[in-house]
């Protein structure tokens, strides 16, 4: 099992957490959401081959925390990942668009000089712009879109500039969901829980949810969980392979 996009920091039992996330063997991509956040959570699971923490500044917090960016530009050459991060273009937070931008852009940039980087994306309701900024960026390395709710045009596009793309038990439990990843290249899809943050039933998913995805992506697929286990695995080592 992988879950490529999971606040691992976050969940208040994560020693717990991790020590079941061993034992089921399963790679975690644990995103972090400010620059000062990455030692600290690398550190929560430094033992544990199969998790590896990712260096980002999400959206969200962009104006809140922009002036870590230069924390940033010092750990990247220490970090072999990036996420989470990207634009968020939700009611919420569309008035701090244009630092959300220089932030994202400025990330881009540091992740190209730094010889590129599998990075994990958010674009909730500002698809264009990020991919606007990914064309920009195009030696940032492999972009994985995280939860991608954009049009059908949209994704296209995004499959056209080589964007990969992490989906999960949430997900694929709406129609809209559901038709997304059906359009989406079996060889581009990666999974992912979102956890703490996605629900699923009113429950925070877990990392071993991922199960849930592998089940529902069979059923779309029509194939066996087996052999949609084997697509999935070799799709990791694929994307761990051009990085
Ligand atoms: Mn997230």
């Amino acid at each position: 099992m992988i879950d490529m996009h999971c606040h691992l920091d976050l969940y208040p039992n994560f020693q717990q957490v991790i020590k079941r996330c061993e034992k089921q063997k399963i790679y975690v991509l644990s995103v972090t959401t400010t620059p000062k956040a990455w030692h600290g959570t690398k550190a929560i699971s430094k033992n544990c081959e199969r998790i590896k923490t990712s260096l980002g500044l999400h959206p969200q917090l962009a104006h809140e925390r922009h002036k870590e960016i230069y924390l940033f530009d010092d750990f990247i050459s220490d970090a072999k990942y990036v996420g989470e991060i990207g634009l968020d273009g939700s009611k919420e937070y569309k008035q701090h668009q244009k630092i959300q931008a220089g932030i994202f852009k400025h990330i881009l940039n540091t992740t190209q000089k730094a010889g590129g980087r599998i990075m994990s994306i958010h674009s909730r309701a500002a698809t264009d712009s990020v991919l606007d900024c990914l064309d920009q960026y195009k030696d940032a390395g492999i972009p994985i879109l995280h939860w991608f709710t954009g049009t059908q045009s949209q994704l296209r596009t995004a499959i056209g500039i080589g964007c990969w793309f992490s989906i999960g038990p949430a997900m694929l439990a709406t129609k809209k969901g559901k038709l997304i990843a059906q359009n989406i290249p079996k060889e581009r899809i990666l999974t992912e829980t979102d956890g703490p943050f996605a629900t699923l039933n009113k429950k925070k998913l877990m990392p071993w949810d991922i199960s849930k995805a592998i089940s529902q992506l069979s059923n779309l697929w029509q194939i066996s969980t087996e052999e949609t286990e084997l697509i999935l695995f070799s799709n990791f080592k694929s994307i761990l392979r051009d990085s």
